[in-house]
């Protein structure tokens, strides 16, 4: 281990804030569990975090000295996930309590490539598993049992500092796992934390080595930087670290022609960041929004290029999407929906006619491109004057009557269209 072994910080309960009445009920069910069968029994990771900062967690972690098969043995809705790590998932209903044993981050060995982590983790002690974790805001622990937090990591003085700091040599764990990087930035965005030097530092030296990270990871957490209210700063630490460069050049470019302080790129994400409820917008409509001033500025290249000035634009926003699709490997259900978001646009300005307005808004693709409209309109200052008339009409209509133009969240293509599409409308109305 590359740590020497010291005494944690205790906090003990009345000098902290996190009371069990802010934790998942379930959270807490698995906690005393756990502790009156004798086991350590600890809260860790974003959820000590953010009860401390005052926010509410996305989810509860836990950690335990029980091993994966006694953890299964406490709890009935228990299963086991993991080949070489068995990570145990503890369901209630939809929810899951993800419930892992402490381990040790593996022993680095000789070589360059080693650096690069194996998932071959082994058990560890509480100070180990708080070790091995990424910065130290998120190295936190809640003992269920004293109700104090335990701190190996000094996370609690950055976390008044609102730092987010590595635990550890930035340089080693940065290689170790690159997709840190891209959660340095998240989390830095997300909390309004500055990001500490020899962080920042690092970042410069390795961002490249993003580009050796696993592909699906790196595409969730691209997907993850959208966090609540923070796209566009998120956004912009990508530029400045340039991991942006790596992953999206054609962004990066984009942003360099426009003005690294005044690309329109900064208003659509800000203009995300306000609407109510960003947290849960689809992919598609992220995506939109990241690449509609592309998708503009193609589209004006292009009617420019033209005789007659028209553009088709589902072929410029498949063609600005290309890319993308190659590199982070996007599912096909988020580069249809994308398509789709930006090529409806117009059909909210001016209203079309009742039936044709009341025929769109039960189209499954209306949902994400009005709430692309929204963004977009928000963005450029347009009034959207139609809105009212739209979210009336979005009232009116029943989930059944919802028409199915959705590419499924699976990988097919779209369906073809109907050779004979009155005949099956016809059958609809009969039944
Ligand atoms: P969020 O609120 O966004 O979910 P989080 O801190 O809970 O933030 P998760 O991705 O859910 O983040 O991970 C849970 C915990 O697991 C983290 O707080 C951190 O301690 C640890 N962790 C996650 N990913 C890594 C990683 N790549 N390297 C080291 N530790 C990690
Ligand atoms: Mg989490």
């Amino acid at each position: 281990m590359f740590f020497k072994k010291n005494k944690p910080v205790i906090r003990d309960r009345n000098k902290h804030c996190i009371s069990r009445a802010n934790i998942d009920p379930d959270a807490v069910k698995v906690l005393y569990r756990l502790s009156n069968s004798n086991y350590i029994s600890y809260m860790v990771g974003g959820s000590v975090r953010d009860l401390l900062l005052g926010r509410c967690p996305k989810d509860f972690d836990i950690s335990t000295d029980a091993q994966p098969a006694q953890i299964r043995k406490l709890f009935r809705n228990c299963f086991l996930i993991g080949r070489r790590f068995r990570l145990a998932h503890i369901v209630f209903g939809r929810k899951v309590i993800e419930t892992s044993t402490f381990r040790a981050q593996p022993e680095p060995t000789e070589g360059d490539s080693a650096l690069y982590q194996s998932e071959d983790n082994t058990f560890g002690t509480p100070e180990q598993d708080a070790k091995r974790r990424d910065f130290t805001v998120n190295g936190l622990f809640y003992d269920i049992k004293t109700f104090a937090v335990i701190d190996y990591v000094d996370g609690l003085k950055d976390l008044e500092n609102k730092v987010i700091r590595s635990i550890g040599d930035p340089n080693v764990r940065f290689r170790e796992d690159p997709v840190r990087m891209m959660r340095a930035v998240r989390f830095a965005a997300k909390l309004n934390f500055t990001i500490d030097k020899g962080c920042c530092k690092a970042l410069k030296k390795h961002h490249a080595d993003i580009l050796n990270a696993s592909v699906p990871r790196v595409c969730e957490e691209v997907y993850r930087l959208f966090t609540v209210n923070a796209s566009e700063k998120a956004f912009r630490l990508m530029w400045e670290f340039k991991l942006l460069e790596d992953l999206l050049p054609e962004i990066n470019e984009y942003i360099n022609r426009s003005g690294k302080n005044t690309s329109p790129l900064w208003r659509y994400l800000a203009a995300l960041d306000r609407m109510p409820e960003n947290g849960s917008f689809s992919n598609g409509v992220r995506t939109a929004v990241l690449f509609y001033p592309l998708f503009l500025e193609q589209c004006n290249r292009e009617s420019e290029a033209t005789p007659h000035g028209r553009v088709n634009r589902t072929h410029v926003a498949r063609k600005v999407l290309n890319h993308l699709v190659s590199s982070l490997h996007i599912p096909k259900a988020i580069f249809y929906a994308t398509v789709s978001a930006m090529d409806l646009i117009p059909r909210f300005d001016p209203m079309p006619t009742q039936a044709r307005a009341r025929r769109f808004v039960r189209n499954s693709n209306f949902e994400d491109a009005f709430i692309f409209k929204q963004i977009v309109a928000a963005a450029e200052g347009d009034t959207f004057e139609t809105l009212a008339q739209w979210k009336e009409l979005c009232n009116a209509v029943e989930p059944g009557e919802i028409i199915d133009q959705h590419h499924d969240e699976g990988d097919r293509a779209p369906r073809r269209r109907r050779r004979h599409p009155g005949r099956g409308r016809q059958k609809q109305r009969q039944a």
